[in-house]
């Protein structure tokens, strides 16, 4: 998959500006606060929508403007494709090759990229949502119908929670919990087998990934830890059967705190250093080569479960790297089309041979 060119109006601080990215490394280098993170973030939104620095359209939107519209014309399923996303207060729309799409993540089966920001790094240090989402949002790329059974699962989740606090005023209606346990339990397992299968991929590869950035010191691997002892193995049908069972063990409980206490909404992926829990006892250093792993990993599950590489986006990630493991990243990333910001122009090698934008004050110069 390759950018051919994105253009940009009225979204954040950037001037309605087109740009031409190579197929290989493009540099995005300029001083704090330009627009540089702004560039990769628009590129991102391609993949469905969704920021990975806020939840507020709103933000997107240029101060004093009332809409922002980005166009992309990428390279991807073997064919020139053109995407347009408009971004109003409250709502987005996706365009795809000229025709209206009903959701923003429509762009999901058809651009995929993968970013690395420093936000990331938080998939080590906080709690399971943070990690959780991460596999999430790598399975919805691969599947729109994964997006879609997520966003039921969420809806209904809601649902029989407020049914849960019902029941708290009155009994009675402690018999229609079951309908909604049994649609609960069927997505749930869809969810958590997509997950399982997913982690035990990307933990195949990080681990390899971990060993070279660490020079062959350090064994990263992931561990599914479920919530209603969903293993390896289960099938689906195991999966929703288990599910079922843990909701009838814990009704009482639920009741009583009018919320679902299991389900795929409470499990974790620990993220294991040397087969220590990374979250309390990972180094700043390696807590950064434990994400870069990760999303080396991701991208090369991608490639191959679509057939394609995705875009790489690497919101300032070499400036915390030693010469050792940029080279390293780098090498690893042959092939792909790599965006990548900087605050200085790199001196390697490997990167002169791509293109170099510069960021001044939201406007952009090749
Ligand atoms: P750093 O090197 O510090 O990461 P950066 O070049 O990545 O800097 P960005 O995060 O891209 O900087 O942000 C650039 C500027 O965009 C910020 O100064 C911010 O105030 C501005 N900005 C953010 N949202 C909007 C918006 N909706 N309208 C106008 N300007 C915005
Ligand atoms: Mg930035």
């Amino acid at each position: 998959m390759k950018v051919l060119s994105v253009s940009f109006h009225h979204f954040r601080n950037l001037a309605d500006v087109t740009l031409l990215p190579c197929d290989g490394v493009n540099i995005i280098y300029g001083n704090n606060a330009q627009g540089k993170t702004n560039i990769i973030e628009g590129l991102w939104l391609f993949c469905g929508g969704h920021s990975f620095r806020t939840q507020s359209f709103r933000e997107l939107i240029r101060f004093g403007e009332s809409s922002a519209r980005l166009d992309c014309r990428f390279f991807g399923q073997d064919r020139e494709q053109q995407a347009r996303l408009t971004i109003e207060t409250g709502k987005r729309q996706a365009s795809i090759n000229g025709v209206e799409k009903k959701t923003a993540a429509a762009l999901i089966e058809k651009f995929c990229a993968v970013v690395f920001s420093p936000e990331n790094l938080s998939l080590i240090k906080r709690g399971p949502a943070e990690r959780r989402n991460f596999i999430d949002s790598a399975i919805c790329r691969e599947k729109m119908r994964n997006a879609l059974t997520l966003q039921r699962y969420n809806r209904l989740l809601k649902q029989r929670n407020a049914l849960l606090k019902e029941i708290q005023k009155n009994d009675s209606l402690k018999t229609t919990l079951s309908l909604w346990d049994e649609q609960l339990a069927v997505l749930g397992a869809e969810i958590v087998r997509q997950r399982l299968d997913f982690t035990r991929m990307i933990s195949e590869r990080a681990a390899r990934y971990h060993q070279g950035i660490s020079r062959g010191s350090e064994e990263l691997r992931l561990r599914y830890v479920s919530s209603f002892g969903a293993q390896e193995g289960d099938t689906p049908e195991e999966l929703r059967q288990k599910l079922l069972t843990k909701c009838a063990q814990n009704l009482q409980n639920e009741i009583f705190t009018g919320s679902t206490l299991s389900g795929a909404h409470r499990d974790d992926i620990e993220i294991l250093i040397n087969d220590k829990n990374s979250r309390f006892f990972a180094s700043q250093g390696q807590q950064r080569s434990a994400v870069l792993s990760l999303k080396l990993a991701e991208a090369s599950v991608l490639r191959e479960r679509m057939g394609e590489n995705p875009v790489i986006l690497f919101d300032d990630v070499l400036s915390e790297l030693d010469n050792d493991r940029q080279d390293y990243l780098l090498n690893e990333l042959k092939g792909c089309q790599v965006f990548i910001t900087c605050c200085e122009k790199s001196n390697k090698e490997q990167l002169n041979e791509g293109k170099v934008f510069y960021v001044k004050n939201g406007t952009v110069t090749e």
